[in-house]
């Protein structure tokens, strides 16, 4: 059992710590950066415990940042079970600025004509109920983004992930090649595969991980010291028990197995006649959802419901999981290869809170939150949890900003996190509305899978409970047979006609859902709040942007996510065009302010500049020119700016709606926006509305890293 102590005495992670209250506020960390440590301090600054790949993209940005890390994985081997294959958006436009990692998935994944559908049918090779393309014009066009979203199994983005860390100098060490070393020294840029996270203990200056190692079939038990630990330990978090935090919401919603099988035959199959991503398969001998990750290699993944206790994992042997198989087929693919078959559970839970241990301890990705995987928001969202810790931890590390600046990662990231929870389960439902429709509710399901566990459960033999839930699910799946499932029987049209109108609506489960996928916008944290006159209730404008449409809206709020439009460098040069989010580094720290080329936002951008420099932070200047802006004119920025140098002119490259930066920002050209290092907006003022420039930026980057 893994245990948490204190001091040889049981800790309770959530009270108060003593020894950050002895301390002046930004110097506990700052020692660590670089790692090295005098007497007792850790060697190591940050240590990621899990190689999924949340834990994988931390560990690429604090490297990037200049903070040393290391990550460590219990298994002694990467997974090659696929889980995730949806990458959205907003994780695609991070991937882009990790060493060109976007442009590895997009020319690595399956073409996109082959997963662009949905497909709803009786079996893979019986009739097509319908199907829905959730592709539009404008996703290739790249009008709201830089970059498409991609569809690319989990287990390949680790490999590339993988690939990317060993470009910056990680290195993977598998077990049976730590000798009897016990110690943590040299520990930094390394995964260390086999290694378990046992138990913690706080320190004086940090936290000493146990973890139990698998040295070549041998376990032994290795201490590491670090000053910051973070868990991307996934869904069963080691780490968040550790640290006592508990997780809210609902579980248990649905029980799954996931049956990863090859067949290049089938694959063919649906290439060429009906391709798609997912297959929703509904007939009277089975049911299951399947997964098509890469059409052209004929590699799939099942996912059958199941109901224990009367149906128990075990039985699902590679035989039985064929048989199904053949089953939502309709004919025998001769070559069906069971690669590997996992059971899962289905939850929709946030941890109470993402820092424990005095800021000391820190969750991301699946350790933190973990919904239905209806809608692809569990990765993707995970990955962005590590965009938005990153930047913090590299200043917090660096001295530059206190550890309170941890928590605006809980108060921008819960929210976000608490939002995908409720919109997962929404297309939990949404997805489930098709069944219901085709008089196969799942929800009746469930409820008669609970009527039997709590009248028969402790009475009737399990076989028995078994034989009676399996005769009433059979009696449910004849609603699905041909004789009432089709254009000439009353009943099987009226269902096949509501089944069409939920698809033409839009009713059913969604690809994409950009407005919240590009446009979730942080309240509250490391940013200068709007005074709006009222005080938006918590979480008022994600729900806002939920209902209000699916459309995503360029918003330059502060806490949107930057809007992409194209520009180009000026005076024009063989860059060519590029997106404002290019604006931002993916290389350092860097905050930028955006301008219009006005007196007084010049003003503003050397009091920013200024200010930058003593709060130890780099920043730029962007000033946006209208299109066709002559040279000349463009020579002002130096004069204005002089006596500093990191600012850049760019122009406007017209958009088809013909809208201005300013414009399509909804605020006129005397705004400046300050944009914060993952791209999100810290702050917008009207330039013309300041009095001090310099005091008022100074209060600004005091807000935005804390230090009031
Ligand atoms: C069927 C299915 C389909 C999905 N589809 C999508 C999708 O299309 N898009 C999407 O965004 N998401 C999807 N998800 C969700 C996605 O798979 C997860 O959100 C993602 O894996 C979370 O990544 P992570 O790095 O946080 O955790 P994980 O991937 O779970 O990685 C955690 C790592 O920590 C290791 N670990 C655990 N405990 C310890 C310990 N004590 N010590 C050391 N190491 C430890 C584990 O071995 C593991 O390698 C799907 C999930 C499922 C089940």
């Amino acid at each position: 059992m893994p245990s948490i102590a204190g001091g040889g005495r049981l800790f309770a992670a959530h009270r108060g710590g003593i020894w950050w209250l002895r301390r002046r506020q930004h110097q506990p960390f700052s020692s660590l950066a670089g790692g090295g440590g005098r007497g007792g301090a850790p060697h190591l600054p940050v240590l990621i415990v899990g190689a999924g790949p949340v834990g994988l993209v931390l560990s690429f940005l604090l490297t990037k940042f200049g903070i040393k890390c290391a990550v460590i994985e219990k298994n002694v081997e990467f997974t090659r079970h696929p889980r995730a294959h949806f990458i959205n958006n907003r994780t695609m436009e991070i991937f882009r600025k990790l060493d060109g990692l976007a442009g590895d998935i997009e020319r690595s994944q399956p073409p996109v004509d082959l997963w662009r559908k949905f497909v709803y049918c009786t079996s893979l090779s019986g009739s097509v109920l319908g199907s829905v393309d959730h592709m539009k014009q404008e996703d290739f066009d790249k009008v709201i983004s830089p970059i498409s979203v991609a569809h690319f199994s989990q287990y390949k983005l680790v490999d590339l992930l993988l690939k990317k860390l060993e470009g910056i100098g990680f290195q993977t060490c598998f077990p049976g090649k730590i000798g009897n070393a016990t110690q943590d020294l040299g520990m930094e840029s390394k995964i260390l595969m086999g290694h378990e996270c046992m138990f913690l203990q706080q320190t004086d200056e940090g936290i000493l991980v146990g973890t139990s190692v698998n040295n070549g079939g041998r376990m032994v038990e290795r201490k590491l010291h670090c000053g910051l630990l973070v868990g991307t330990d996934g869904a069963r978090s080691t780490v968040r028990e550790l640290a006592g935090i508990s997780m809210e919401g609902e579980r248990d919603l649905q029980k799954l197995v996931s049956v990863h099988f090859l067949s290049r035959d089938l694959g063919r199959y649906l290439s060429t006649q009906r391709p798609g991503m997912l297959f929703f398969v509904f007939n009277p001998d089975a049911i299951g959802v399947l997964v098509a990750h890469d059409l052209e290699h004929g590699e799939f993944v099942l996912q059958i419901p199941f109901y224990p206790p009367q149906q128990m994992f075990e039985e699902f042997s590679a035989k039985v999981c064929e048989q199904i198989i053949v089953k939502l087929v309709g004919w025998e693919p001769a070559d069906i290869q069971v690669l590997d078959i996992k059971p899962w559970a289905m939850h929709a839970e946030v941890a109470e809170k993402y820092i424990g241990c005095n800021n000391r301890v820190v969750l991301a990705g699946d350790a933190a939150h973990r919904f239905p995987p209806a809608g692809g928001f569990g990765m993707n969202t995970g990955v962005q949890d590590a965009h938005n810790l990153a930047w913090k931890l590299g200043l917090m590390l660096n001295g530059v900003a206190p550890p309170s600046i941890m928590q605006t990662y809980e108060s921008e990231r819960r929210p976000v996190a608490i939002f995908n929870t409720e919109l997962s389960v929404e297309n939990f439902k949404a997805a489930m509305s098709i069944p219901a429709t085709l008089g196969l509710d799942p929800t009746l399901a469930n409820s008669v899978h609970q009527v039997i566990n709590k009248s028969l459960g402790s009475i009737v033999p399990r076989n028995v409970q078994k034989g009676v839930l399996e005769g009433l699910f059979s009696i449910g799946r004849a609603q699905l047979s041909d004789y009432i499932l089709n254009e000439k029987n009353p009943l099987g049209s009226l269902r096949l006609a509501r089944l069409r109108s939920i698809l033409d609506e839009g009713k059913s489960l969604q690809l994409q859902f950009p407005a919240e996928d590009l446009g979730f916008c942080y309240e509250e944290g490391a940013l200068v709040a709007e005074d709006c006159g009222e005080k938006p209730q918590k979480g008022a404008k994600l729900r806002h942007s939920k209902r209000a449409s699916r459309e995503y809206i360029p918003s330059s709020n502060t806490g949107a996510r930057l809007p992409h439009m194209l520009i180009r460098a000026l005076p024009a040069s063989s860059e060519g065009v590029f997106s404002t989010l290019d604006l931002v580094s993916g290389d350092k720290l860097e905050f930028v302010l955006i301008i219009a080329p006005l007196k007084e936002s010049y003003e503003i951008a050397r009091a920013t500049l200024k200010v930058a420099d003593e709060f130890k932070l780099s920043a730029k200047v962007c000033v946006m020119w209208p299109q066709g802006s002559a040279s000349a004119e463009v020579e002002e920025s130096k004069s204005e700016l002089a006596p500093w140098t990191n600012y850049v002119d760019v122009e406007e490259v017209p958009m088809v709606s013909g809208s201005s930066w300013w414009e399509m920002c909804r605020i006129s050209r005397k705004n400046v926006i300050l944009v914060r290092p993952d791209e999100h907006i810290a702050w917008r003022m009207e330039s013309d509305m300041m009095r001090d420039a310099d005091s008022e930026v100074r209060r600004v980057f005091s807000q935005i890293l804390c230090l009031n």
